[in-house]
């Protein structure tokens, strides 16, 4: 950026923000701390933002009730990656938003991430664009079995996911995509899940997380460790992936970046998440500038904080009844609870999260 876009937005000044879940509740928190105010944009009613920041309630249709949004802010953000396009295309008319329309686009079509990751020169899982039994037919001979079929738009948490053993459960897998557009991906048999988060200024530099190590569960995190069980090597490699995605996206703000690294060797990119990330979330309290801060710094053109880590951490989910749990975990040493303020408890809806810390080792 240049000319005048580029100068940092002072503190006072609003940061608008699409979506009001947890990671907009954590957003608030950190603007609260930077003399930043905040306003957010959520369908919901009561989101959880809503307990520290005003929010404008309505359809992400509203055209009226996006550009009062607008109105409101200085520049915009967002901590929901399925916000319909066009609404964010709305708000960018009237303020920047960072990151910009085209990292979501990416983002939002699992073909057109993976093709945009290979063309930066990053490798994934085999991968074909899957519309009918015909194609399915064509990806499957290519790809081979074992794959998983999943939806191209709005998938998360392992939703819109058929796993296919062998040829003979294409039909079934094709039928749970419900005819929406898909994707085939050859199954990855990975030794371990690493994410990388990573942020990139206004300026243009990059600040880059240790790589943390993921364990999902049906689809859903359940842990992030930091360090990773890797060497220094491969902890390199993974951050230099993170770093060429933002660079070749022209990125600014927080980016999770979701890798698989197999036995021999080689980081798999899986997904990037335009957003702040819940495997950063440990960064809260193992480092000086959190995901969350860092997040604002560069989408308010500051400078990004040292990213540098000063303990072990192991965050873990509260999913569901897991948070009613909260007077134990309360009384455990060196660990940090985080509740979401939802009223409403579902099994495996993510409610907080606790962060365990150990001296670094
Ligand atoms: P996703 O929604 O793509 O992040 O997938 C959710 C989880 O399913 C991932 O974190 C992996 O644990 C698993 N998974 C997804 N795609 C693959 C794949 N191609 N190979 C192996 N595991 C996968």
């Amino acid at each position: 950026m240049t000319g005048p876009e580029s100068a940092p937005l002072a503190p006072g000044a609003t940061v608008g923000v699409l979506g009001a879940g947890q990671l907009g509740r954590m957003l608030a928190v950190a603007a609260a701390r930077m003399g930043l105010r905040m306003v957010l944009f959520d369908p919901a009613p009561d989101p959880p933002a809503a307990h520290l920041a005003p929010v404008v309630t309505a359809a992400w249709d509203d055209e009226r009730a996006l550009a009062a949004f607008a109105a409101r802010a200085d520049v915009a953000t967002l901590e929901f990656e399925n916000a319909p396009l066009h609404a964010v295309e709305t708000v960018a008319a009237h303020i920047p938003v960072r990151p910009g329309p085209r990292a979501l686009a990416v983002a939002q079509d699992r073909v057109t991430e993976k093709r945009f990751l290979r063309e930066a020169g990053v490798e994934t899982a085999p991968f074909a664009a899957v519309d009918d039994a015909e194609s399915l037919r064509a990806a499957l001979a290519e790809i081979g079995a074992p794959a998983v079929l999943k939806t191209r738009r709005l998938g998360y948490d392992g939703k819109g996911q058929a796993r296919i053993a062998a040829p003979e459960e294409a039909a079934s897998a094709l039928a749970a995509m419900k005819g929406a557009p898909a994707i085939l991906e050859g199954w990855a048999p990975f030794a371990r899940e690493l994410s990388v988060i990573v942020a990139r200024g206004a300026d243009g530099s990059v600040a880059c997380y240790d790589p943390g190590e993921n364990l999902h569960e049906n689809g859903v995190l359940r842990r992030t460790t930091v360090p990773a069980a890797v060497d220094a090597e491969t902890s390199a490699r993974a951050r230099a992936t993170a770093r060429r995605i933002v660079e070749a996206l022209d990125y600014v703000g927080v980016m999770g970046v979701e890798l698989f690294h197999m036995a021999d060797g080689r980081l798999l990119a899986n997904e990037i998440a335009p957003r702040v990330h819940n495997t950063g979330h440990w960064t809260i309290e193992a480092c000086a500038v959190d995901q969350f801060a860092q997040h604002l710094r560069a989408v308010c053109g500051w400078p990004l904080g040292d990213p540098v880590r000063h303990a072990d951490a192991a965050m873990e989910n509260l999913l569901g009844e897991e948070a009613a749990d909260w007077v134990r975990i309360a009384r455990e040493p060196g660990t940090a609870l985080h509740l979401y303020g939802k009223s409403e408890s579902r099994p495996g809806r993510k409610m907080g999260h606790l962060t365990r810390l150990s001296p670094r080792r």
